[in-house]
């Protein structure tokens, strides 16, 4: 039988890290796979979904044997580069409902706000020093065009007899960021930030204690599938009986599953500790905050008081082969220090010490999802997260865990299994030329609405084909 080619990450140079991992001097706590070695259950990828994935596993079933090979070291991919926003899923209940039906999309969600509670109770027994604040999580308009993006995710939730949003008016939004620019919005209460790389630290030092085996500066190169799957990596060989694929937008490397992910960038900058300018404008806490344009805007105040602010790029890859870019964009932040300028001008003067990128795993419904290889029963995945995997992952967890023990539970019946349902994308070139012209739309729309004004009709046109909602 062939073997599945995998990708290797390019490796980020120290100063191309994101702020979250240089800030905990982040890296290998564990060696590299040597030798031949064997183990009942093989994961690719040592971010949340790899992690969370082992320890779910242990958690059913302790005596099986699970080894994690990461690239590079656990925590280095976009889970310790991304915004560090908490939030659960009720905001994409909708989109969800799409997918796996109204009643299960609501469990869902349900399951994302028990799983910002479980994170809450690492952190408060001890066992996870994440920075976790649980201040809330904003979803605001600062232009005529996004407002009431939230109108459906409120609605439906009310509508389903579940109080987990709050309206806010321009005053409240002002007292809780100190920005004046963002004037309508809703909250959710339970939700806010963590610091996303100590929570990856954490995880990892978490299933080491639970015995599960993790060999990071370990690239698999490629998987050849069988009864046994051998795993082959730069210096040793893994014979697994079952195999988990938590290697997110490097999935990509999956003709099968490229089908259906394409990978935009998304672009994060960190300033200088200012908190006593913070604290003069108002932003005391530790919320997380969205901003609904098309280019969703992310930020947070970080406890020590620096800004973190993050922005989809719209940068794409042919083949959604991407390279060092995505580690870092050559722009530097560029656009996300004219926003940040934009919705705080009282930023203007502040340095921005750090910069860095990470590649998100969209799909076109906006949903993740979980399945098996389509000839290889043994050989599972999760992808399409589509840039909201802190309280989502948790629960990734579970719907793997589910499938690769062979439960028959309502996780592994979830709606959420299955590729074949999902819609696939155009083929290359047409795909990458048409995502090219799309994003320029979608970016010039952005831009001039983002100062109330309006695109033309054919820039209009074109951004009408953006899969979904953009907010990647
Ligand atoms: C810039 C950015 C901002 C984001 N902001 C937020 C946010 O504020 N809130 C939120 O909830 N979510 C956010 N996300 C999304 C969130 O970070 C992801 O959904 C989540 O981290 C996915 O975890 P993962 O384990 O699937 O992926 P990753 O953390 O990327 O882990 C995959 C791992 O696989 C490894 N790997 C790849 N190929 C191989 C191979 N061949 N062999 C071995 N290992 C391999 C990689 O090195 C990597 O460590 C953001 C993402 C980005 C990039």
């Amino acid at each position: 039988m062939a073997e599945i080619r995998l990708r290797q990450p390019v490796i980020a140079a120290q100063e191309d890290r994101s702020f979250w991992l240089q800030d905990i001097g982040a890296g290998p706590k564990t060696g590299p796979l040597k030798g031949e070695v064997n183990t009942d259950i093989a994961i690719v990828g040592g971010g949340y979904t790899g992690l969370w994935t082992a320890l779910r596993i242990k958690e059913q079933s302790p005596e099986t044997r699970v080894t994690i090979l990461e690239a590079d070291f656990c925590g280095s991919g976009a889970s310790g580069r991304n915004g560090g926003q908490v939030h659960s899923w009720f905001a994409e209940i909708d989109q969800i409902a799409a997918v796996t039906g109204i009643e299960e999309a609501r469990q869902l969600c349900a399951d994302t706000a028990d799983a910002i509670e479980e994170l809450a109770a690492l952190q408060a027994s001890g066992v996870i020093d994440m920075d976790l604040r649980l201040d809330g999580w904003l979803w605001t308009a600062s232009s005529i065009t996004q407002e009431g993006a939230w109108d459906r995710a409120f609605e439906t939730t009310r509508g389903l007899g579940i109080d987990r949003f709050r309206l806010l008016d321009a005053a409240e939004i002002e007292r809780v960021t100190g920005s004046p620019v963002s004037y309508a919005g809703m909250i959710e209460e339970r939700a806010g930030t963590v610091q996303p790389a100590k929570l990856a630290a954490g995880l990892r030092d978490l299933a080491l204690s639970r015995d599960v085996v993790i060999h990071e500066q370990s690239p698999v190169l490629g998987i050849l599938p069988g009864r046994q799957c051998a795993l082959r990596t730069t210096g040793g060989a893994l014979k697994a009986e079952k195999v988990v694929l938590a290697a997110n937008a490097w999935l990509a490397a999956i003709p099968e599953l490229r089908r259906h992910l394409y990978v935009v960038a998304s672009q994060v900058i960190a300033t200088a500790p200012v908190p006593d300018l913070l604290d003069r404008i108002g932003w005391k806490n530790g919320a997380s905050i969205c901003d609904a344009q098309a280019h969703v805007l992310y930020y947070q105040r970080t406890p020590a008081g620096r800004v973190i602010f993050g922005r989809g790029s719209g940068n794409i890859a042919f083949r959604d082969e991407f390279g060092a870019s995505f580690n870092r964009s050559p722009e530097r932040g560029f656009d996300n220090k004219r926003e940040l300028h934009r919705v705080y001008p009282s930023l203007r003067g502040v340095a921005v010490d750090s910069d860095w990128a990470g590649p998100i795993d969209c799909m076109a419904e906006h949903v993740p999802v979980f399945d098996h290889l389509k000839d290889h029963p043994n050989i599972f995945y999760a992808m399409g997260f589509n840039g909201t995997g802190i309280a989502q992952t948790p629960v990734a967890g579970r719907i793997l865990t589910s499938l690769v023990l062979e439960r028959q539970d309502r996780w592994s019946a979830s709606g959420l299994v299955g590729l074949k349902r999902r819609k696939a994308l155009p083929p290359e070139p047409f795909r990458y030329l048409g995502a090219k012209l799309v994003r320029r739309a979608v970016r010039r729309k952005n831009d001039l609405e983002i100062q109330n004004k309006r695109a033309d009709r054919l820039t209009q046109f074109v951004a009408g084909f953006m899969p979904g909602n953009s907010s990647e």
